[in-house]
């Protein structure tokens, strides 16, 4: 192992949540996980994740939702920063300060967000120059999510989510996000989709793909029609685990919004509003009925992982 030459004290790295506009899951695979078909979009939350040469690996977290993160290994970020080191032969260690804007445990991959930063900023702080590419599969070996926080935008993902692939989509659009204050395990929902697969009769489930409806909507920048194509096989799972989404979703819908999902494996339900007005008013009118625990809004897409410019504000 070898000391890389470091060059600068410190690296920030800002990464943002996603939501899944679609999530189609197929199979359960010989190893354990879904093959999916997913349309990711990166959406304006964002983490911060800053690391610090030190003389022993550590995590440091702030933010609101701090105290629901693990601070010992099996952080996900500090798990990647040491895959890194031990991949590239760096016997150097880092100080992980993370600070916390997307839910934790919410579906919205805030864990994956964290190993992406950690990965780009220890390959800045260690000078290693990464390509891309490489970059990207070491992200999809740590987790499903992770290639995508780093690459943002919108894509599709096949696989266990992990394999990327481009869209072809235009358009800025407005979401509120409705919170919960308790999480969801993603391998329990994942287990709730298959007990009610399996309680339906265990019919054989498709192989799955990105649908046309959803494409066609990208494609075109129609709100109304992004709204309509919005869908996630494990909705009913997550309302099966956690019921109250059901009256999150009904509300969303009521007060305006354009469409409305579970993101991913939940409990976070997005709504697509047609302005940043209509997000205001259903942030608002959400906030209002009680109905959704914390109620954020946010644009996307947005960047996937980049190097903050400069000291870190934070660092
Ligand atoms: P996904 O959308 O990718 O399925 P999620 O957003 O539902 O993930 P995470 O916020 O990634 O869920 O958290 C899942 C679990 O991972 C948490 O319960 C937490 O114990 C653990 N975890 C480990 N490291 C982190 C981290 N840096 N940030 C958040 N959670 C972490």
């Amino acid at each position: 192992m070898t000391s890389a030459p470091t060059t600068r004290r410190s690296v920030t790295v800002r990464v943002p949540a996603k939501v899944n506009l679609e999530l189609n899951v197929g199979p359960r695979r010989p190893d354990g996980y879904h093959e999916v078909s997913t349309v990711y979009m990166a959406v304006g939350l964002h983490d911060e994740v800053t690391v610090v040469p030190s003389d022993d690996w550590s995590v440091l977290v702030s933010g609101p939702y701090a105290d629901r993160v693990p601070r010992d290994e099996t952080n996900l970020a500090l798990r990647a920063a040491r895959a890194l080191a031990r991949q590239v032969g760096v016997d150097d260690r880092v100080s992980v300060l993370i600070h916390k804007e997307i839910p934790v445990a919410g579906g919205m991959a805030g864990g994956s967000a964290d190993a992406a930063g950690a990965l780009l900023a220890c390959d800045h702080l260690w000078g290693l120059g990464l390509p891309r590419d490489d970059l990207l599969e070491m992200a999809g070996d740590l987790g499903s999510d992770i290639p995508f926080v780093l690459a943002g935008g919108i894509a599709v993902g096949s696989g266990r989510g992990e394999r990327l692939a481009p869209v072809l989509a235009r358009g800025t659009y407005h979401w509120v996000l409705a919170v919960s204050p308790t999480g969801l395990s993603t391998p329990a929902v994942y287990a709730e989709c298959d007990r009610l697969r399996a309680a339906a009769g265990g019919a054989a489930v498709p192989a799955p793909e990105p649908t046309t409806a959803m494409m066609t909507a990208l494609r075109s920048g129609d709100v109304e029609a992004l709204g309509a194509a919005l869908s996630n096989d494990l909705s009913e799972a997550a309302l099966s685990l956690s019921p109250g989404l059901g009256e999150v979703l009904v509300a969303g819908l009521e007060y305006g919004a354009v469409g409305g999902l579970i993101s991913g494996s939940g409990p976070t339900v997005a709504f697509l509003t047609d302005s940043p007005e209509a997000a205001l008013d259903l942030c608002v009118s959400l906030t209002a009925s009680g109905v959704a625990g914390e109620v954020r809004r946010a644009k996307g897409p947005v960047h996937g992982a980049q190097v903050v410019p400069g000291p870190s504000a934070r660092g």
